[in-house]
């Protein structure tokens, strides 16, 4: 029996978006069967002393019987209580008016809205006609119902110029409505869905100089460049401890991950229906998957030196950029 807490994350219901820089990678929407939580729960629950449920890995509360859905998260967990982050479902907070409610009554006193842009921007990477509006009515209902929103917009090559439109409108209505309401930017990691907007990447030296107080950790942002060079110096094959919590995300298709990077083939750890639990359980605790398993195949240096563009003036943070680096290794490796 293990002590650490291990985490479960199901894909039980889905998400109305399919957002172009989602990191999980875009999965078809289907509802998992009655019971899939205590399933889930019966198959982990003789290895480790403390878990705790969540019913969403997407969209948190995209179900009808959200309230009851939470109850039942933490009813089913053990010995630990899944949390709420600073989380919310802005296409509930637009239909639904018990929502803001039900929020508040679960300790939630902040959400976190996402933006790529204006009007025309967010909806087609929301991939929603409509998203800008539910988002900026979204703001004002939760203001209104006494939840702070965080303002958190993706910046790239395409959308810069809106990204500091949208931060004037941040201004207005902080000024006029709610102080608190915070803003900031950054580029995203490069996983999935995210993966394909390489190409539209910010350069560093297009940042513009009105949203570089906003970009978040700016000081020790790096070019694409920069972090090719400092990862040559590095010998040392990639390498993924699992850390004092354990957390899985399980598709809806009970295929089993780590919670960093994409759910894509090589980094599948077992299926909950298919495999018997000491054997997926020992791959979780020992790193025993494919993609783990390349890693000891290569190298950082070896990885920049073949993958990295050494006159790339794209940003990066660090471990951003060693996932990026290690997923097209994987890639190339399962073509
Ligand atoms: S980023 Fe979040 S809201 Fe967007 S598609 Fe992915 S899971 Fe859904």
């Amino acid at each position: 029996m293990y002590e650490k807490q291990l985490n479960l994350a199901a894909d039980m219901n889905g998400c109305p978006n399919r957002c172009l820089h989602c990191w999980l990678g875009h999965m078809p929407n289907r509802k998992m069967e009655d019971g899939a939580d205590r399933f889930i729960m019966d198959y982990f629950s003789p290895f480790f002393e403390r878990i705790a449920f969540y019913s969403w890995l997407r969209e948190p509360d995209f179900c009808d019987d959200y309230a009851a859905r939470w109850e039942k998260d933490l009813a089913v967990s053990k010995n630990a209580r899944p949390e709420r982050f600073e989380l919310a479902s802005f296409y509930r907070i637009v239909r639904d008016e018990k929502y803001i409610p039900f929020l508040k009554s679960v300790g939630v006193r902040k959400v976190q809205l996402t933006f790529f842009g204006l009007m025309e921007t967010q909806d087609r990477y929301v991939g929603r006609t409509g998203a800008f509006e539910e988002v900026m009515r979204a703001t004002e209902l939760l203001i209104r119902g006494g939840i702070v929103p965080r303002w958190q917009c993706f910046l790239n090559e395409e959308n810069r110029e809106e990204i500091a439109a949208l931060k004037d409108i941040w201004e207005k209505i902080q000024r006029e409505s709610c102080p608190e309401l915070s803003f900031f930017v950054h580029e995203g990691s490069c996983d999935g869905e995210n993966r394909k907007l390489y190409p539209i990447r910010i350069l560093k030296h297009h940042i513009l100089e009105t949203l570089i107080p906003f970009y978040l950790n700016y000081p020790v942002l790096k070019t694409e460049r920069e972090c090719r060079e400092l990862l040559l110096e590095d010998g040392t094959s990639p390498s993924f401890p699992v850390g004092d919590t354990v957390t899985l995300n399980i598709s809806n298709a009970y295929d089993v991950f780590f919670n960093y990077t994409h759910m894509t083939g090589p980094w599948v750890i077992g299926n909950l229906k298919k495999d018997p639990a000491p054997e997926l359980v020992r791959r979780v605790m020992t790193g025993d998957t494919a993609a783990l398993r390349a890693a000891g195949r290569c190298t950082w240096a070896g990885l920049a030196d073949r993958y990295g563009d050494p006159a790339s003036e794209r940003v990066f943070s660090p471990d951003d950029y060693r996932m990026y680096l290690f997923n097209r290794f994987l890639e190339e490796e399962n073509r």
